[in-house]
């Protein structure tokens, strides 16, 4: 009932028989496939599939070498083309229709996506290699996107009056923009499209939709499920292709005047350097929206309750093996708690297990890609420190398994505090006090999340103040944000636009205008 105050939907209770059966059931279903078998994921255009594509790729989970799960085709520019001619039939409409009508295709969405949940923790499971708590929370935060953004825009949609004087009448109102380019990650798989998605289709924009190449069968699902709720087949078109190719084509594209985007800071600015270009046939400057990378750090105090710290940083840094936006990986602790809590710390690092994700009793899943392997033992192998690390689980096959890893009394100057890993490592640096902690965490390029254990009220009041970070967390962990009660998105070189689940975000997807009567 979009009158009803909006509520975050429940994560699944997996001590329930029934939900853990669910999951089972559909991650054999997935397991059955085999080639010749697995479904061949097409683009679409204007509600049908496009059969020509110039290639396909095999989308392969990452738990299990030559595990496919799909074939996927990729578009080519001339299906770009295609597809912006039929989106600006379908936007001049759809930019006209009932708001209401348009939040209710939203409301819909959300719904069917609860039904498929199941089925959709499961292909997450395996497509992405995210642990059955995390994958649920992926769908839950899907189904929040769309029925906080559905009743987001029924109230945006109200023309409003401004005018207090006699004879005159000064309408305020919003409207769409046009056609927009959502060019999604691979990490939130589910979340992350469908937020930006939803949010560019209930203003009434006409969409793209170019997802991460390994997490396309999920977004393939997704954008199923919003033509199965009632978007019309000329409002949304899904093209997978390869970024540098297709989602630099969409970028540039002189008819798509929004592009919005979340990955890495690499590719975000060179969006926004590409939007900026004026090309012939552009009739407006390009919006852009760009939720990008982050470094985030944790501050432990010489106050903090220890065992809260341990696990807030334990989850905050290797949940989803660390490859969250969000994940800690810098972690600042106070010289007078530092042995007791490194001790602790220590312990639960060697006690985390990396396995398959489809396993329930593993803590971290395998990392994306042979890419992502590469990259992150080799940090581990560069950093000339010694590690702690957790535990590789004897049943996983070859994969791409990094075990939790942790490096102790860094100095704060080392690279390793520096790039974004995206992989499970954190890096421990001793400080003299809470002050020169906080100091160390702004000292960052990104300022995306962050967090402070602490007991001391007045260190809690001067972190709020000073700790300069998009999101920050007290006395609990950094990540997990919900639609609607912690709206995300950072600053500095963690990107541009208002907050992703927040009352601001909508309105970057309209225009506004007024109209002034004389009456
Ligand atoms: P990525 O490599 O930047 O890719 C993101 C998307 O951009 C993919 O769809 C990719 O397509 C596409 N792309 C690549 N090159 C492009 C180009 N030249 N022009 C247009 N599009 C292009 O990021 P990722 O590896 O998928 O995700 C991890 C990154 O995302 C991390 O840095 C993480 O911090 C960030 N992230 C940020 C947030 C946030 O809210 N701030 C949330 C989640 C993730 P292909 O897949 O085909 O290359």
């Amino acid at each position: 009932n979009p009158k009803e105050e909006f509520l975050n939907v429940p994560l699944l209770d997996f001590s329930i028989g029934s939900n853990r059966d669910g999951i089972r059931e559909a991650l054999g279903q997935l397991r059955q496939r085999r080639e010749g078998d697995f479904p061949r994921i097409l683009p679409f255009i204007n509600g049908k599939p496009v059969k020509d594509c110039p290639h396909f790729i095999a989308s392969d989970s990452p738990e299990e070498t030559g595990f496919t799960l799909g074939t996927v085709g990729m578009v080519g520019p001339e299906h770009l083309e295609q597809a912006v001619e039929v989106l600006k039939g379908g936007f001049a409409k759809w930019r006209e229709t009932n708001p209401a009508l348009r939040a209710r295709v939203l409301f819909k969405a959300a719904d069917l996506i609860e039904v498929s949940r199941s089925e959709l923790v499961a292909l997450i499971i395996l497509e992405c290699g995210k642990p059955w708590i995390e994958a649920d929370a992926d769908v839950a935060e899907a189904i929040d996107f769309c029925r906080y953004y559905g009743k987001n825009a029924l109230d945006l949609f109200k023309s409003e009056n401004l005018c207090a004087y006699d004879g005159e009448e000064d309408h305020h109102f919003y409207e769409a923009r046009g056609i927009c380019g959502i060019i999604s990650p691979w990490n939130f798989p589910l979340a992350i499209p469908c937020g930006m998605f939803s949010a560019a289709l209930v203003t009434g924009n006409a969409v793209i939709l170019k997802p991460a190449e390994q997490s396309t069968l999920v977004a393939s699902r997704l954008f199923q499920i919003f033509l199965e709720a009632g978007m019309p087949a000329d409002v949304g078109a899904f093209l997978p292709g390869e970024g540098e190719t297709i989602g630099r084509s969409i970028v540039q594209h002189p008819e798509i005047d929004t592009l919005v985007f979340t990955g890495s800071k690499a590719v975000g600015m060179d969006i926004i350097r590409e939007a900026a270009v004026l090309r012939k046939g552009q009739t407006h400057v390009k919006r852009v929206i760009a939720e990008m990378g982050g470094k985030n750090a944790i501050v432990v105090d010489d106050g903090a309750d220890l065992d809260q710290a341990v696990k807030g940083v334990l989850y905050s840094a290797f949940g989803y093996a660390g490859q969250k936006c969000s994940a800690c990986s810098r972690l600042y602790v106070h010289t007078s708690i530092h042995d007791r809590f490194i001790e602790r710390l220590t312990t639960a690092v060697q006690s985390l297990v990396a396995g398959r994700a489809s396993d329930p009793s593993v803590d971290l899943g395998p990392v994306i890609d042979d890419d992502a392997m590469k990259r992150i033992n080799g940090a581990i192998a560069s950093a000339g420190l010694e590690a702690v690390m957790g535990r590789l689980s004897a049943d996983r096959e070859a994969g791409r398994y990094i075990p939790a890893t942790l490096f102790v009394e860094v100095d704060p100057d080392h690279k390793l505090l520096q790039e974004e890993l995206f992989g499970p490592v954190l890096a421990a640096v001793r400080v003299d006090s809470f002050e020169e902690g906080i100091r160390l965490a702004n000292a960052h390029e990104y300022g995306l999340t962050g967090g402070v254990f602490s007991r001391h009220p007045g260190h809690l009041q001067y972190a709020a103040r000073h700790f300069r970070v998009g999101n920050l967390y007290l006395n609990r962990s950094c990540t997990g944000a919900l639609v609607g009660r912690q709206p995300f998105g950072g600053f500095k070189h963690s990107g541009v636009g208002s907050k992703a689940g927040g009352p601001d975000y909508l309105k970057q997807f309209v225009l506004p205008r007024i109209v002034c009567e004389n009456t």
